[in-house]
């Protein structure tokens, strides 16, 4: 999801093409004004412009029924309507919401009903909480919580579906922001009802904690099954790169064996056997540059996403971990001779030695891409 303001098509269009270059294959930008709404068709146009085929999505909350309505370039340019029903207004949720929804069948699009743990329906919870306290065997208030949830989407689901929306145009999504939480709820949604599951922990938070978390919960999710789109909920460093959330929701799913983005980097961590930086700099320069040209290369030579690459620090493991990669190097450690011993499909190939081993690898490595995933 795209952090820019969406009434600047410039910054916004912008960001959307790298997230997109960085492998997102979907991109949803938020749509909160009247300035948000009448920049959409013009991001379009220039995301389009760059080159750049990727659904755009539109996240709604409190007015989405008025923008829609007031700007049908904006509803028939956007790929899907995102609609939480915990903020679709109070008085009037369910006019609101049919609203949308007919606006989402008349230009032929999805909706994505998306509950979220912090803008719950609140007169749903109060009164599946009221209806708690005076039944017989009260359960926990979490799980009440949990269960409003579900109800909430469920329940915006059936109406979708009455106010004409088609079972197959629904997606449903209930975030939560602690891991075993996320997993027990979608475990029941995924019990109840057959629609696709957008999965994500929201409000991952920052940092190494962000990553750990989003990963485990959707490593937990997806390893029963459960999901079928998937979204990161980082937040960024001041000026960070926003593209960190895709990478991190590739990497989730190519290290469970689900797909495959880009070419997967073995490095071993080093130890006292690699005391200078230069075995650090070169796997991170070799992962920098996969991930350059992997926009290239996705078109250009199909298949490459699969490719295994290691760099490792000397010789204890090298070797080894070489051969079982595509393509492979294995450096010297301290007090080894100063050669680099490179594997190709399991195979010697050379000897690297002197200050250019890094050039004279990528070289290697990309005659091996060419010749490899000739496209
Ligand atoms: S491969 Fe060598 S440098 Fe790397 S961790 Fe193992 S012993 Fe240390």
């Amino acid at each position: 999801m795209t952090n820019t303001d969406t009434a600047d098509p410039v910054s916004t269009a912008a960001q959307v093409v790298a997230l997109a270059n960085a492998g997102s294959q979907l991109v949803r930008i938020t749509v909160n004004n009247d300035d948000a709404a009448k920049a959409v068709p013009e991001i379009a146009r220039r995301v389009v412009d760059a080159g750049v085929d990727v659904p755009i999505i539109g996240d709604f909350h409190y007015n989405g029924h008025l923008l829609l309505a007031k700007y049908p370039e904006c509803a028939r340019t956007l790929a899907k309507y995102r609609i939480n029903p915990g903020n679709v207004g109070a008085r009037h949720r369910d006019d609101n919401f049919r609203t949308i929804v007919k606006i989402a069948v008349d230009h032929g699009k999805p909706v994505r009903i998306g509950v979220n743990w912090g803008s719950l329906d609140q007169d749903l919870l109060t009164a599946m909480m009221d209806e708690n306290a005076h039944s017989a065997v009260p359960r926990e208030a979490k799980d009440v919580y949990m269960e409003a949830m579900i109800e909430s989407a469920l329940r915006s689901a059936a109406l979708a579906e009455e106010t004409g929306l088609a079972h197959d145009r629904i997606i449903i999504s209930a975030k939560i922001s602690q891991v075993q939480d996320l997993l027990d709820c979608y475990r029941r949604l995924a019990s109840r009802c057959d629609y696709p599951l957008h999965l994500g922990l929201t409000e991952a938070g920052l940092g190494t904690k962000g990553v750990v978390a989003t990963t485990a919960a959707l490593s937990l999710v997806l390893a029963e099954g459960i999901g079928d789109t998937i979204r990161v909920s980082l937040t960024p460093r001041p000026g960070g790169d926003r593209t960190e959330e895709v990478f991190v929701a590739q990497q989730v799913l190519q290290s469970l064996g689900l797909r495959s983005f880009a070419p997967q980097v073995t490095a071993c961590p080093g130890c006292g056997r690699t005391t200078s930086t230069f075995f650090q700099q070169m796997a991170e320069d070799i992962q920098g540059y996969l991930r350059e040209q992997m926009p290239l290369w996705r078109a250009r030579h199909p298949g490459v996403e699969e490719m295994k690459v290691a760099v490792m620090g000397c010789v204890v493991n090298g070797p080894g971990e070489s051969k079982h990669a595509n393509i492979g190097i294995s450096l010297p450690g301290t007090f080894e001779d100063p050669k680099a011993p490179v594997y190709v499909d399991g195979a010697l190939k050379i000897t690297l030695k002197g200050d250019r081993i890094v050039p004279e690898f990528l070289e290697i490595l990309n005659d091996y891409v060419a010749r490899r995933y000739p496209g």
